[in-house]
């Protein structure tokens, strides 16, 4: 591959083959090619698998989840495997960093920070399983009771483009931990960071003398290679992260070979500035919930909820501010805000703006691409903000994904509640208060999977995250995301000197 760029350092080189079975080959399926958002430039042509190898990757994985050699191993084994996986995670992290600023646009303090935060939830993983317990039941007749947990066999790990080596170890971790296989899919349009991450792993185990065929990596489109692998029967659980209509798709086949699926999906969530708010916190809150990423994340705060009293001053103190990011190459280390992902995503945000116009909305700053030479070949869009729309609109109840972010007042708790989850989404929230009683009060009737009180879009490796409504179905992360990989099986041991009665 090329090493490349977008003005900054070198991208690292990385295979351009994939990992099938623990081998590194081409693919027999149409090869991709990702390209740098910053320039437009083409950074690599990446193998893609045939539907033939997808199923050769499933039999080999079942077959090395089955092999005593991983089989048997003893959580706190297994435990070992993870920590070294964090370790190599972590020393390679500027590595990783520059491959997924090179493949999705997002800053090199961003993609460090994604890099380190997936060794960390390896690490975390490891210890929750070295301190992982089955149950004793209470006894109810002549016999002991024991809940415990196995692995379910060949797990499906299908991410979407915008945080992807996060996102692998919020899967690859837990199923791990859990004893399974994976077949982790990479979005097409960024698969460079999740191969790089194959090969530690796949390091990682021929280090501890394990069947590498626990890990195959298999970039392409969901249409093919996604749907070959969710279809696969082999295939017992799946762990989905992506837009809700493709999580529908895959919760439907999941329901028809009845086997478990995780769905962290889409969302739309408010961002709620009450009028006694720290304005400083608030304004800085609000910026990052919604404008860092360039809008793409999930969790973006992208309706923003002000008192009608703050609103007009609030937002165009605001208005200011958001004009004066700046907007740059990700390699650039003076950028706030990167490129979109994709030149095909940025005209998909650019037609959301030219629909909130048309639906009646002020554009008070941003609604094109910026302008100069700078900026000529990349996949950028201007941090925008909008107002004049209702909650109602389609502006404020659709996905738009990018670095665009609604106003709305509202006037009592009442109308801001009904307003805010006026959604089919229930992802996130964010409310910015000083008053502590209000928070708790508002916080607990919000319907959303996580809520910020006074912060926005952290992040904790320990702490459940699940969306509400269309956002998901099922948890990731936390100590028990362990579990949500592993079947429940109950043993119960006759304690009886005596022949069961009804024999006799
Ligand atoms: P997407 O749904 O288009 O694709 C996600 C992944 O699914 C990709 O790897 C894609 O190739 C694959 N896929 C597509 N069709 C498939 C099929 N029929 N069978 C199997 N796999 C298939 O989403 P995207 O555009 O890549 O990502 C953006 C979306 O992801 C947004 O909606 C965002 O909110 C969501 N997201 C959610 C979370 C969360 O934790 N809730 C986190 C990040 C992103």
């Amino acid at each position: 591959m090329p090493a490349a760029s977008s003005g900054g350092p070198a991208v690292p080189t990385v295979p351009t083959d994939i990992l099938i079975a623990g081998q590194w080959r081409r693919g027999a399926g149409e090869p991709l090619d990702t390209v740098d958002p910053a320039t437009g430039r083409v950074l690599a042509t990446v193998g893609s698998p045939s539907a033939e190898e997808v199923s050769e990757a499933a039999e080999a994985a079942a077959r090395a989840a089955a092999e005593p050699a991983w089989r048997d191993l003893l959580p706190h084994e297994r435990a070992r495997l993870l920590h070294r996986i964090g370790d190599l995670v972590e020393r390679d992290a500027d590595e990783l960093s520059a491959l997924q600023t090179a493949d999705t646009g997002k800053t090199l303090a961003e993609t460090r920070a994604l890099a380190l935060s997936a060794a960390g939830t390896f690490r975390y993983l490891a210890a929750a399983l070295e301190t992982a317990e089955d149950t004793l039941t209470p006894s109810r007749g002549p016999y002991v009771t024991m809940s415990v947990h196995e692995p379910i066999g060949v797990v499906g790990a299908i991410n979407p483009w915008n945080s992807p080596v996060a996102s692998d170890a919020q899967k690859l971790a837990p199923a791990l931990a859990a004893g399974n296989a994976v077949l982790l899919k990479p979005a097409a349009w960024t698969p460079l960071v999740s191969l790089a991450l194959g090969r530690l792993i796949t390091r990682a185990l021929e280090e501890f003398r394990l069947p590498t065929a626990l890990l195959s990596v298999l970039p392409g489109s969901g249409r093919l290679v996604g749907d070959a692998i969710v279809r696969h029967p082999l295939v017992a659980r799946i762990g989905f992260t992506g837009g809700t209509a493709t999580g529908r798709s895959i919760a439907a086949v999941a329901a028809q070979k009845l086997i478990p699926a995780s769905l962290e999906l889409g969302g739309k969530s408010p961002t709620i500035v009450r009028a006694d708010a720290d304005v400083e916190q608030a304004l800085a809150g609000v910026m990052f919930g919604i404008f860092s990423s360039s809008g793409q994340s999930c969790i973006a705060g992208s309706r923003l909820f002000v008192a009608r009293d703050i609103h007009d001053r609030f937002v165009g103190e605001l208005v200011e501010r958001v004009r004066a990011l700046r907007v740059g190459p990700g390699t650039d280390p003076t950028t706030q805000v990167g490129p979109l992902v994709h030149h095909r995503h940025r005209d998909a945000v650019a037609a959301y703006v030219d629909l909130a116009r048309s639906e009646g909305a002020r554009v008070l700053c941003g609604g094109s691409a910026p302008e100069g030479e700078r900026y000529r070949d990349g996949a950028y869009y201007l941090p925008t903000v909008l107002d004049g729309l209702p909650n109602t609109s389609r502006t404020c109840q659709e996905e738009i994904f990018g670095p665009v972010l609604v106003a709305l007042p509202y006037d009592d708790e009442d109308d801001l509640v009904r307003q805010a989850n006026d959604s089919v989404y229930g992802l996130a929230c964010g409310i910015w208060t000083r008053d502590a009683r209000a928070a708790w009060h508002l916080a607990r009737r919000i319907e959303a999977g996580t809520v910020w009180i006074n912060t926005y879009k952290q992040f904790s490796a320990s702490t459940p995250f699940s969306g509400w409504k269309d956002s998901g179905l099922g948890t990731e992360k936390g100590r028990d995301a362990i579990r949500a990989y592993q079947r429940q099986k109950s043993l119960y041991w006759g304690t009886s000197a005596s022949p069961l009665p009804w024999a006799n």
